[in-house]
């Protein structure tokens, strides 16, 4: 995300080399980032982050338990691991990042609302069920990046071992696209612009249904909202307010 000369981003799943690629895709300097923030210690979000922040001496704000799963210290200088906690909101530059808590098998996960004061935007991708913390952290936003990770018909016929179905599946796991779906339902406004629907399942989730679920939640209200797909292996449109 980035506003004037502020830019940040958002969890380092892929390498360096894989990350300034993707963004100089998109017309962004790797150079330019300010600041790295963490939304939870699974690898698929923290697996480039050490060699990123050391490459480029970037900040990175991770709750202590966060920091801990991923060794950030002592594998980082203490001063550049900067501790966040749930519903405290924390500047970098000229953004005001508001996390939030969601719910998901790791030891801390959050959403989190970056404002500019005149834009808003929300970011939860891997929460496993609706809580009010989710609602409230994605209310008001004029853009949001949501997990719409699997559907559960194919989910539950396909692949994967029963335990791993059930942890998808699960409270703590992963959102659905029906889940997705019932949120925008909860969140969607007048003034909200876009939904990106992100993190979806490989093998449990085609790109049409977490759209058309999406969509038939908007209804014909929301029809001025444009909704995307967040994809694995390449960057999406710059979406630009
Ligand atoms: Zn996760
Ligand atoms: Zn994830």
């Amino acid at each position: 995300m980035r506003s004037g000369s502020t830019a940040l981003l958002v969890d380092a799943g892929i390498s360096l080399k894989e990350l300034t690629r993707r963004l100089m895709m998109v017309g962004v300097e790797v150079t330019s980032l300010d600041a790295l923030v963490l939304s939870h210690e699974h690898g698929d979000h923290v697996r480039g982050a050490i060699a990123l922040c050391r490459r480029l001496k970037l900040p990175v704000y991770a709750s202590p338990a966060t920091s801990r799963g991923t060794g950030l210290v002592p594998a980082l200088s203490r001063e550049n691991v900067i501790d966040f906690t749930a519903d405290v909101p924390f500047a970098i530059g000229c953004l005001e990042v508001l996390p939030f808590s969601v719910p998901h098998d790791a030891e801390e996960t959050f959403g989190f609302k970056v404002s500019d004061g005149r834009v808003r935007a929300g970011l939860a991708t891997d929460l496993g069920s609706l809580t009010l913390d989710v609602l409230q952290g994605l209310s008001g936003c004029d853009a949001v990046v949501l997990e719409s990770n699997h559907d559960e018909v194919m989910l539950l016929e396909g692949p994967y071992p029963l335990f791993l179905k059930r942890r998808v599946n699960g409270p703590h796991g992963h959102l659905s696209n029906a889940d997705a779906a019932e949120l925008v339902r909860c969140i969607k406004h007048g003034d909200m612009k876009h939904i990106v629907l992100a993190h979806l399942s490989r093998t449990n989730n085609t790109p049409e249904l977490p759209l058309k679920a999406t969509r038939g939640a908007l209804g014909a209200g929301g029809a001025h909202i444009q909704v995307s797909l967040g994809w694995q292996d390449r960057p999406g449109d710059m979406i630009c307010f």
